[in-house]
């Protein structure tokens, strides 16, 4: 499908392999599959949401080429929106937090991004965190259009005409499995939704990171005090409305090491250099391959690049540093 010329770089997002981890699910019955998402342009899976949402809102008429787009973002769904922000004339301002990865930051400023860096220890109700500060910016600057990944079902709704569709078509519909993490949910939830529809017998299961919200309000309805880890992108302090928890069948957590050591893994055994919410997939993936045994297709996401984390979970001396 990619064996074409295109009228320019917005035009080559989605439409990503799908490759079975071979290595990776030996020693279990099942076959573990990876959608390559880091292989759009911007590196990751958010270079989808960042191409629908803003074409939705152009058609509703809310955003005009020149107008300033302004978005929270772990820094991926900055890099999609940065592309096509150059490409359609719009100008971008990015709130990240400041633990982000330096690769992500320096990618932003290339593409001309302004760079909004804001204390990540800062609590989830400060008007200056990472949650708020955008929203606070708006308020400052009504011209400012917000994107609100987070509380935007255009989001949800992006996975649900691409990620999904071409995952059903991609395994024939044969899938038992599909697992994801979940950073906004738009991924497991907006695909999974599309994946439902077509095979009800589909089970959804998300991935969160240990200190993050989403497990334990899913499991038992218990809001937990937050606390701070390492892996980018998924999980949340807060409760989101894209998060719709409901549609999924089950969740797992997991901890930053692990992650990450099954981040390195899938480098090593596959040649996949991905990210630590990748890794997180995997090992998910690989637990629940474990757990069921038997001859099931377990779909999930490479969601994005480990060239963005050279200097994080690449770097010996910082992974060591973690506890
Ligand atoms: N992994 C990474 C690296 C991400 O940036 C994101 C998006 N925040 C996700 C996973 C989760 O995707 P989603 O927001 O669709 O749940």
């Amino acid at each position: 499908m990619r064996n074409k010329k295109y009228d320019n770089i917005l035009e080559t997002i989605g439409r990503t392999p799908i490759v079975c981890l071979k290595n990776i699910s030996k020693g279990t019955k099942a076959s573990i599959w990876a959608k390559l998402e880091y292989l759009n342009p911007g590196g990751s899976i958010k270079d989808r949401i960042a191409k629908y949402m803003i074409e939705k809102a152009e058609k509703e008429g809310k955003i005009k080429p020149g107008d300033t787009i302004i978005e929270n973002s772990s820094g991926n769904t900055a890099m999609g929106l940065a592309i096509i922000c150059r490409h359609k004339g719009y100008k971008l301002k990015i709130v990240i937090r400041d633990t982000t990865s330096k690769e992500k930051i320096k990618m932003l400023e290339i593409l001309g991004v302004e760079v909004i860096k804001v204390d990540a220890s800062l609590p989830p109700e400060h008007p200056e965190s990472y949650n708020n500060y955008a929203q606070t910016l708006c308020k400052n600057d009504p011209k400012l259009f917000y994107i609100d990944q987070h509380n935007n079902l255009d989001n949800n709704e992006a996975h649900y005409f691409t990620t999904g569709p071409e995952i059903w078509e991609q395994m024939d519909g044969k899938i038992d499995y599909f697992v994801s993490g979940v950073g906004t949910g738009g991924t497991l939830i907006g695909a999974g939704k599309f994946l439902k529809e077509k095979n009800p017998n589909i089970k959804l299961i998300g991935v969160d990171p240990i200190g993050s919200v989403f497990y334990d309000w899913f499991k038992y309805k218990k809001l937990i005090h937050p606390s701070r880890y390492k892996i980018e992108g998924i999980g949340d302090e807060f409760l989101i409305k894209t998060a719709q928890l409901e549609y999924l069948d089950d969740m797992i957590q997991v901890e930053d090491k692990k992650a990450f050591g099954w981040a390195r893994k899938l480098a090593f055994e596959e040649g996949i250099l991905s990210g630590g919410s990748t890794g997180a997939n995997i090992f998910a993936a690989v637990h629940l391959a474990r757990e069921i045994d038997k001859e099931v297709n377990i779909v999930t996401v490479v969601c994005d690049s480990g060239y963005k984390y050279f200097s994080t979970l690449y770097n010996d001396d910082w992974l060591e540093k973690i506890t």
